[in-house]
Formats: structure tokens, sequence, C-alpha cells
């Protein structure tokens, strides 16, 4: 299975930020030392400052010899995100951040307790070139793919300020990630698995968060989820199928026209045999356009034929968008639904919707400056 993949995977680095040290690893940190100069050891002595004190000042690295610390500075920690605003709500418990890339590029995440987790949703592209009509992101189209140091530094900001209390509810410590913000994560292939790597490795390779608490969500762009699944990582796949039929999902998730749900669900279902997790199906109920209860049938049969125990769906009330038609279920009729997709044998769940009223729920990142 090792076709060829098509261009979609690995966008030109057009407009990408100059190197930074969440770029490298490990042995590109020591190629990056001798090229300054500088003895190797200093190569995680740094990167220690980085993700386990999640320092990205120079300045501020003491360990460092002074005269030492601008050449460092300039040469690996160019300035990547500045906050251009926070915005908090349910009781702030959620909060949106609005990035600024050095180059003007917008972007969002945003971070949300729990009493015994803290989540941060990243964006892995500015904007997304999926085009899903019923995603406010995927309105405007892609801007750029983000680099792995833009992808990580939103953890390391987000980790930060947890630990300084910055966000209500006292310090805490940041545990999960799911790549279900801005862009598609399998379209942005390279940097979004080496942002995996630097999140999940231990210090002084990375964050240390486990695997198991990464998601990465794909609107089931079947080839790259199977390169994936043999990159031999436990992180969880989530899929947007959003409708178990061809028809209807060539309009709601576009891409179904190169990739449609019997591909999909078969390189899902790889997917799980190489990393022994289950996947998650996504699935945004849309009033009187996928909330049929024969669709909720055919959505439990088709799932626990390919992937039998090893799925969970997890349903999203649909967040209308600006300008939108659409709407989401009744409640009545969401529940008949998860009633049925649970009677077909697959576990089936409501997603909480946080951050509705600052434009932080799914599918909402539009980053309006
Ligand atoms: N591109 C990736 C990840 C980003 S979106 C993907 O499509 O999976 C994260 C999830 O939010 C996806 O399941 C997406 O379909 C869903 N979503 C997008 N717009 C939404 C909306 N308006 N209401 C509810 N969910 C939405």
């Amino acid at each position: 299975m090792t076709a060829p993949l098509p261009l979609v995977f690995d966008a030109p680095r057009r407009g990408m930020p100059p190197r930074h040290l969440a770029d490298l690893d490990a042995d590109g940190r020591r190629a990056a030392m001798e090229a300054l100069g500088l003895p190797k050891f200093r190569a995680d002595q740094i990167a220690r400052q980085y993700y386990g004190r999640l320092q990205a000042d120079p300045e501020q690295m003491t360990d460092l010899p002074e005269a030492m610390r601008a050449k460092v500075a300039e040469a690996l920690f160019p300035p990547l995100l500045t906050a251009v605003r926070h915005i908090a709500c349910d009781d702030g418990s959620t909060r949106k951040t609005l990035w600024k890339a050095n180059d003007g590029t917008l972007l969002e995440s945003v971070l949300m307790r729990y009493p015994d987790r803290a989540t941060l949703c990243i964006s892995s592209q500015a904007g997304c070139g999926m085009a899903c009509p019923f995603c406010a992101t995927g309105q405007a189209g892609l801007t750029r793919n983000l680099s792995t140091a833009e992808i990580v530094d939103q953890v390391r900001s987000a980790a930060a300020a947890l630990r300084d209390g910055e966000v209500a509810g006292g310090p805490g410590r940041l545990s999960n990630i799911v790549f279900m913000g801005m862009g598609e994560p399998l379209a942005n292939y390279r940097r979004v698995v080496s942002a995996v790597r630097r999140i999940t490795s231990p210090s002084p390779d990375g964050f240390g968060i486990s695997q198991r608490n990464v998601v990465v969500s794909t609107v089931g762009l079947a080839p790259a989820i199977r390169k994936l699944a043999d990159e031999d990582l436990s992180v969880t796949l989530a899929v947007s199928l959003h409708t178990p039929d061809d028809e209807l999902r060539d309009t709601l998730v576009p891409v179904n026209n190169r990739w449609p749900v019997a591909e999909v669900l078969d390189a899902a279902r790889y997917y799980a045999d190489k990393s022994g997790r289950r996947v998650s199906i996504e699935y945004a109920l849309i009033r009187d356009i996928n909330d049929q209860p024969w669709r909720a049938d055919m959505l439990g049969k088709k799932l626990h034929k390919t992937l039998g125990s090893r799925v969970h769906v997890n349903v999203i009330p649909l967040n209308p968008t600006p300008g939108s038609k659409w709407d989401a279920a009744p409640k009545p009729v969401e529940r008949e639904f998860v009633r049925r997709v649970n009677e077909a044998g697959v576990p089936c769940t409501v997603r909480d919707t946080r951050g509705q009223e600052i434009a932080a729920a799914c599918g909402q990142l539009a980053a309006e400056g």
C-alpha cells in the first residue's frame, strides 16, 4: 500500500515562517548547534527550556550564557504567533485565542477545561481547502499550511497559560490535544505528524502529552489515513463522516467525490487494526438534512460491519454558521438518532458544545481580525 500520494497532502512551503526550534527533531537541533558553532549539549538544554519549562524567549533561559542568547534567539526562535485577543465563555472554562502569525495570517485555538482534564483544540492550517458547506472555516478557503512550529507553539502557549494560572479555575496541566481547529490536518501531513511527535515525546524532545490523549480529525483522505496508520502512533483518529451515503456526503464533505464512504471506512478499519485504537466518527446532526431515522440505521449498520466494536460515534449538534440556512436537529430527533445507532451495536453519544457564544464551537472558527 505505497501508491504515490496525490499532491493534496503536502502543499508547497508558500509563505512559511523561518525555521524555529520546534520544527526540528533531535538530530536537527544538534545540526543547528553545530552550524551556530555551539557545543551539542546546548541542543537538549534549549529544548528542555522550550518543552519542559515552556519558555520560548532565549533571553529568559538563564542556564544559557548571556552572550549566547541573542544568537540562539535569532537562529532558532523567530517570532511565530502573537495573541491578538483571548475571549472566554462558559464561566471562563472555555477560552478562544486569536493568533496572528508573523506574516499577518490569522488562526485560532480553543482551550476547554473540564473537571478532570484540559483540552486544547488546535489549528493545522490557516483556513481550510475542504469546502464543507456547514463549516465556517471551510467557507473562506485555505490561506496556507501552518509550519510544525506554528502548530506546536499553540500547545506551548496554552500549557504555559494553564500552568501560570491565567485561565479560570486556577493553575492546571494541559492533558489533551485535538486537531479539530482550523484546517484539514492530513492535507498538511508531514508537518502535522512532526507536530504530533513533538507534542507527545517526553522532554527534551516534546511536551510528553500521552499519544492516547491526542485526536487527529480528518474529512477522510483515505490514503493519508493509511499512511498515518503506518506511522505506528497510538493517537485517536476521528473521521468526519456526517452521513453514511455517498449521495449526500458528496455535498456535505465534497472530498467524498474523490474518496467515497466505503473507501474512508476501509481506511479507518486499517487504522483501527494497526493502532489498536477505537476510531471516532464525527456526525454533525443537521435538521432535515442528515438526521433521518433511516440514516441512523444505515450508519449503525455500515459501521458495525466495517469496524465492529472498534468505533464510537460522536454526534455534534450543528453549530449554525453566519448566513447558513441549516440548523441543529431538534432534541427528540437527536435522541432517536442516537438510540438507533446504539441499537445497531455502535456506541454513540452527543458531544458537549462549548464555546458557542464566542464562535469557538466546532466549525465556527473563522479568525475575523
Ligand atoms: N478538517 C478536520 C478537522 C476540523 S473540524 C475535519 O473535518 O475533521 C472538526 C469537526 O467539526 C469536524 O468533524 C467538522 O466536520 C465539525 N464541524 C465543522 N463545522 C461544524 C458546525 N458548523 N457544526 C458542528 N460541527 C462542525
